[in-house]
């Protein structure tokens, strides 16, 4: 069993959060260290802890950050201008959370690729 990490406890709002969007599949809230204007986390309610341990089994979920994302940048009012969808992975990706994130960035231009 992988172990538990923060955002097990976000979803479950056991510790608090800036929880802006929550169904049946995904979580999703503010990062607590805004790296942009717009800056939202969006998780699978289950605990996945890297995009190496996704299964097929996890192809509703992942679809359905992808929709929520979508719909959060037009609620942010970053969708016309643009924003990036970034999903680290291990010690090279820049992973910190073990629990697999995806973050909704804007507001902003970004500049390159890399969040840095
Ligand atoms: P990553 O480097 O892709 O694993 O990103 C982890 C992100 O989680 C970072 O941007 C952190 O600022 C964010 N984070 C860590 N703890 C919390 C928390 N309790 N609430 C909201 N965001 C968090």
């Amino acid at each position: 069993m992988a172990e538990e990490t923060i955002f097990s406890k976000i979803i479950r709002k056991e510790i608090p959060a800036d929880v802006v969007y929550q169904d049946d599949l995904v979580t999703a809230f503010r990062d607590i260290n805004p790296r942009a204007p717009s800056h939202i986390l969006i998780v699978p309610n289950v605990l996945i802890p890297t995009i190496n341990d996704v299964t097929e089994a996890d192809e509703a979920a992942l679809g359905r950050m992808v929709t929520v994302a979508k719909k959060l940048a037009a609620e942010e009012g970053i969708a016309d201008d643009g924003y990036r969808l970034i999903m680290n992975c291990n010690t090279h990706g820049g992973q910190e959370v073990y629990h697999i994130h995806m973050h909704l960035v804007g507001g902003k231009p970004l500049g390159p690729m890399l969040l840095g």
